[in-house]
Parts: C-alpha cells; structure tokens; sequence
C-alpha cells in the first residue's frame, strides 16, 4: 500500500475523527493515519492541569462507551473528570408516568458517566500526540477525486491548494462543511421545531448522582448529574428543547426567572434552582444518511448521522460504529485488502447498520411520543412508563439502550508487542 501519500485520511479531528486515529494508532499501527483538522491544533497549547469550568459543555458517555474507551487505554484519564451516572429517572411532568433505573439492578458500578467535551478533548489530544499519526491543521479537505488505486484527497492550507493520495478518505467533519454533499452523498434532514438549550445549573439538592429525564407539555429536557470544583453534587448539566419563541423569551431573561422557569417545567426533585450559567443553544435535525460508504470514503460520526441529544445516544452511537471500522481495518490488513475496498467499507456499513436503525428509532421516538400534547397520547405514555418500570424484559431492553450495551460489540484486539514489529 506503500504507493500512495498515507494510508488513510481522517477529515475532521473533533471527538469522531480524534477516536477513530487514535483507535487505528493502537489497534493497527502498521497503518499510516493523517488527520486534517480545520483549527490549528499545538501541542504547547494543551494545559498541563484541568480545572473542570462551571460553563463547561458536557457529553453523556454510556457504560459501554467506558467499556470502549477502557480497550483503547483512555478511560483511566478520562474517568479522573467523569461523573458517574448510577441512576436514571425517567418521567412525564405533571403526569403519575414514571420509571427509573438503577446501576446496582444491572451489577455495574454506573449507568453511564458525564464528561467535560474540552476535557475528553484534551485526553484524545495529550494521546495523540504520542501516537504515531501525521497532523494537517489548520487545514481543510475540500474535496476528493478516486484514482485507479485509492483516492486524491484535496487540501486547503490558508490560500494554497495541495493533494494528498490516500487509500481511503474518512470523512469526520461533524456534517457542517458541506464535503459529504460536495462527494455526492445525500444527506435526508428532518427538523423538530425545536432548539436545543445546554446550560450548567446549580441545585439545592444534590442530584445523588441521577439523571433526570422529563419530558414536557413543550418538549424533553434532560438533566444529569456534573461534577464540579465547588458545591459538588450540586451541579447538574441541562439540556432542554424549545421552541424558536420559548428561546427567544428565555435568553433574554434575568438569572432569576430563568431559574423560576426552570422550577416550574422540571419541578421540586432537585430542590431550588440557585443558578444558571452561560447558555449555548443549537437548532435541532434529525440527519442521517442511508448509504454512507463509496469506493475509497465513507462517512462517520455527525457527518453520517445527527440525533436529537436529548437522549444523549450521538456520540454513544459514532463511537460503537467507529470501533467496527477500526474492526474491519484490521480484518482487512489480514486478507491484504486495502481500506478503501469498497466491499470492506460495505461490510462496515452493514455491521453497523441495526445499531443505527435501532438508536435512530429509540431517540427519534422518545422525542416524537414523549413531545406530544395531546391528553390520549400523554395517558398512553403514562401506561408506557408505568409498564417499562413494571416489565422487567421491557425494562432491561430500555437499560440496555441507555447503558449502549444493546448493540453489537467489535472486536478490536489491540496487536501483540510482536504483530507490531
Ligand atoms: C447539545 C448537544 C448535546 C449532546 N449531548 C450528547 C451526549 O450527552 N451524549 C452523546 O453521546 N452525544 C451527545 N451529543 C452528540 C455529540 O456531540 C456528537 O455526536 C459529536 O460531537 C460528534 O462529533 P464529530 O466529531 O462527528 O463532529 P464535530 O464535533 O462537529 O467535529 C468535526 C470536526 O471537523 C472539523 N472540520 C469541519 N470541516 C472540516 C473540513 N472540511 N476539513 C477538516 N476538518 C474539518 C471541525 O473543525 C471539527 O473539529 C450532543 C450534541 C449536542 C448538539
């Protein structure tokens, strides 16, 4: 494969884009990664302590995600920032519909745990850097012409325009350049009119390590439990979805009744809203796309599918369908096929396939009845809730979702000190 620029070109180093070099550095060394990443990125610019910020934005990562990252060697790092999630309480606001779940049901120390994104940022970073991979940043990939063996990748560094040969072309940018369109992939977009509000909030109770999920007559909102350097277990992460008017309204409000607002949608679980901190807000799609692999390039993270966060299953998903890629690499590395072989990129997509489908359907869904008004719709999902938390078979299927152990699990046997050779 020694013909072309590098193996594989990763376009976009956010989350997606940073795990899967990092995955393919431990997991397939003999490999040759490049990551091209549209903001600078210097190592002299990585702190060397972190002190978690009040404002910083949070990612819930599943149990399995733990799992993940435990095979890649990262979570030991990341779980010096991450707080355990060993409750969920799900439940319909002024309605006796409610179910929980609890670690301890499912002999696992937590359900999930919440992490700063900038501190599982800087754990991806510091082992980046280590690892053997190229980096191009700033930089961008503005396009991509299949050659006879592989692909010509385009790069745009400040005003020069320069190519790369690869076997194969990753695109992680997150679905906002407008690459996967430019290569011809057709993205379906539905939007919820709704956006997404993200803030930290602090309570007078603690959160005792629950998640609360609640959904109400205007939308769901979720809260889960953060950590923080002071009032800790008193700080909770908010993600609430409103309407373009709600948002409107509520941004411009004084502390106060920002916090009023909030009591009277969530309610008394977590005592009194004492704060709310700066608030970030993001229109709400459902992205995906149905055929994310061609010849030489397939899509992955935001870039092949964007969901509502309010059940926190985006990056939960890329993660798990980055581990299969990462899988088939090395499957194909053994058979001596190249990574962009269309039929090693087709059986990706396909393994990975369900799990989408299914975690598509799940959040889409919760966001669909759980959003609805009307009185026979919220009685029915009262009985739903009643009967999730009755039905132990129906509730172990719920929990495996939340915890991201219902999909398929891929083999990623890091190579022995000898296979490195
Ligand atoms: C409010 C909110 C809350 C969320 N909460 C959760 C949660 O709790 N749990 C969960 O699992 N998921 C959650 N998600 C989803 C999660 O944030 C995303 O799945 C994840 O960030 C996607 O990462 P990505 O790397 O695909 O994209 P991005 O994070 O967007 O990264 C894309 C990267 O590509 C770079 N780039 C862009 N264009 C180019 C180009 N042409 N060339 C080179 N580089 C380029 C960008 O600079 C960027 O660094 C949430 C999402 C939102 C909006």
């Amino acid at each position: 494969m020694k013909h072309t620029d590098t193996d594989v070109v990763i376009a976009g180093g956010g989350l997606a884009g940073a795990t899967l070099a990092l995955a393919l550095a431990r997991v397939s060394p003999a490999l040759r990664v490049t990551v091209v990443e549209a903001f600078p990125l210097a190592a002299d610019a990585l702190p060397d302590s972190y002190q978690p910020s009040y404002d910083a934005r949070s990612t819930a990562l599943a149990w399995g995600s733990r799992l993940i990252f435990e095979e890649l060697g990262l979570w030991q790092r990341i779980s010096e920032h991450a707080t355990p999630i060993q409750r969920i309480h799900v439940s319909d606001r002024g309605r006796f519909g409610a179910t929980r779940l609890n670690a301890s049901e499912y002999e696992q120390q937590a359900l999930g745990y919440v992490v700063d994104n900038r501190w599982l940022g800087l754990c991806l970073m510091r082992e980046l850097l280590e690892a053997d991979i190229q980096w191009q940043a700033p930089a961008e990939v503005i396009g991509m012409t299949p050659l006879e063996q592989g692909v010509s990748v385009s790069l745009k560094t400040g005003d020069a325009i320069t190519a790369l040969t690869a076997q194969c072309l990753i695109v992680a940018d997150g679905g906002r350049s407008g690459l996967r369109e430019k290569l011809g992939f057709q993205p379906s977009h539905r939007g919820y009119n709704q956006n997404a509000l993200v803030a930290n909030v602090t309570t007078s109770d603690s959160h005792q390590f629950t998640a609360f999920e609640r959904f109400t007559g205007t939308g769901p909102m979720a809260l889960l439990p953060h950590g923080s350097a002071s009032r800790a277990g008193h700080q909770s992460a908010l993600i609430w979805t409103l309407s373009d008017q709600e948002l409107e309204e509520f941004l411009v409000m004084p502390q106060d009744e920002k916090c009023q607002r909030l009591q009277e949608r969530f309610g008394w679980r977590l005592g009194r809203f004492d704060r709310i901190g700066e608030c970030s807000h993001y229109p709400l799609t459902l992205t995906t796309v149905s055929e994310p692999v061609r010849p030489g390039v397939a899509l992955v993270g935001n870039a092949a599918h964007a969901l509502h966060p309010v059940a926190g299953q985006g990056f939960n998903l890329a993660l798990r369908g980055l581990m299969t890629l990462v899988e088939q690499f090395r499957l194909a590395q053994e058979q001596d096929l190249s990574p962009g072989d269309l039929q090693v990129l087709r059986r990706y997509h396909e393994l990975h396939r369900p799990d989408w489908q299914q975690t598509v359907q799940f959040s889409d869904s919760l966001i669909r009845i759980f959003g609805h008004p009307l009185a026979p719709v919220a009685a029915a999902r009262d009985a739903g809730l009643v009967g999730l938390d009755l039905l132990p078979g129906a509730k172990r299927l719920f929990a495996r979702k939340a915890m991201g152990t219902g999909g398929r699990r891929a083999v990623i046997n890091r190579p022995t000190a000898s296979e490195k050779k």
